[in-house]
């Protein structure tokens, strides 16, 4: 059937996003060390939460959020009225996108930045643009030299997908005193929590006008499945964002068990701890066995092979010993696998199954 329907210029360039596979053939429960999920699952207090609020699923939602918005800001220190939440922080992402950017303009990333800027820059019709990176690092000469009087959006994920790397405060704010003002500086803080004495930007969102910090549950709360995400940005920003996002965008389950999981602070305490404990320990067993990696600020790790024959080898070894890690050679990393730090036998599987491989080869 042939139609006359065309989306808008730049739809049909988008390529589906391809999420960490969960599935091998023929192996039930496999480790899942590809999408950087919590080992631990999530808070239980959350899981309560979410039950006793499906006993109120009739009702629509609030719309303004504010039960969740207070936990973040007492928690965060930060105030509630600059704070907005979002279906996953990938909602937040893509309407900054639709509402600062559009047909003409460019919004600007870095060469290993994660996929979905290209996607939330073509969804609004403007341009993507790349800066390249230096070592793996985002590069922040590099960026400023690619702002250009039609930049609007400029995404940097700190620290960084999948690479795992961070630019310190100081370098951010050298890189947020030379964003010009008709230009929003998004930071990108899914992993913020993971990189000790972090604030995911926050410092620098209070003190300027153009800078905005979004943060997410998926993570290090444990609630991917439950789609909650959320921002600090200047008031003109919220203001910006609440035009645009739906009304009832989170539902009263995801709203309640996020709350409850910002206020249970012993739960990430624990999940913190030991993803620095195991994090260490991924990074030396693979160092130990010859296969390069970055010290990692989130909870993965970037493992390099010499070549992507080797990584594909490396990935079929895994998957035949029932685990799953990510391939990164859409993030122009052919040789590499992307490997989310699990709880302590979960990285003695790995670093067992790799020294099997290692040894094979
Ligand atoms: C996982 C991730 C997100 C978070 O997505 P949600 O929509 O909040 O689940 C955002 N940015 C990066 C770089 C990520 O890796």
């Amino acid at each position: 059937m042939t139609t006359a329907l065309r989306p808008q210029p730049g739809i049909m360039d988008i390529a589906l996003y391809q999420g960490g596979a969960s599935k091998i053939d023929g192996q039930h429960d496999p480790l899942k060390l590809s999408s950087n999920e919590n080992p631990f699952g999530c808070s239980p207090e959350a899981i309560q939460a979410v039950a006793a609020a499906a006993e109120t699923m009739h009702r629509y939602p609030t719309t303004d959020h504010a039960p969740l918005r207070d936990a973040i800001a007492d928690v965060h220190g930060l105030p509630a009225e600059q704070i907005i939440c979002g279906v996953g922080s990938d909602e937040l992402l893509t309407l900054l996108a639709m509402a600062y950017a559009g047909p003409g303009d460019e919004v600007l990333y870095t060469e290993h930045g994660f996929s979905m800027y290209r996607i939330f820059a073509l969804s609004a019709g403007a341009a993507p643009v790349v800066a390249p990176e230096t070592d793996r690092c985002v590069d922040v000469d590099a960026l400023i030299a690619a702002i250009t009087p039609a930049t609007r959006l400029i995404y940097i994920a700190n620290p960084a997908n999948p690479t795992g790397t961070a630019l310190g405060t100081d370098q951010l704010a050298r890189l947020a005193d030379a964003v010009p003002a008709h230009c929003l500086l998004v930071l990108d803080g899914a992993y913020a929590e993971f990189f000790e004495g972090y604030d995911g930007g926050a410092g620098l969102v209070a003190a300027r006008d153009n800078v905005v910090m979004t943060r997410t549950f998926s993570k290090l709360y444990g609630l991917g499945g439950l789609r909650v995400g959320w921002a600090f940005a200047p008031r003109h920003v919220i203001d910006t964002l609440n035009r645009v996002r739906g009304p009832f965008n989170l539902s009263t389950v995801a709203l309640a068990g996020a709350e409850a999981a910002m206020r249970d602070r012993a739960f990430v305490d624990k999940c913190l701890r030991e993803n620095a404990e195991q994090r260490v320990r991924l990074t030396g067993g693979l160092r130990q066995l010859g296969i390069a990696c970055d010290d990692s600020r989130a909870n993965f790790v970037l493992a390099r092979f010499s070549d992507e024959a080797e990584a594909l080898a490396a990935d079929a070894h895994l998957k035949k010993s029932g685990i799953l890690v990510r391939l990164v050679k859409g993030y122009g990393f052919p040789q590499a696998l992307r490997i989310t730090v699990g709880g302590a036998e979960d990285m003695t599987r790995v670093l067992d199954a790799l020294a099997a491989f290692r040894g094979a080869t």
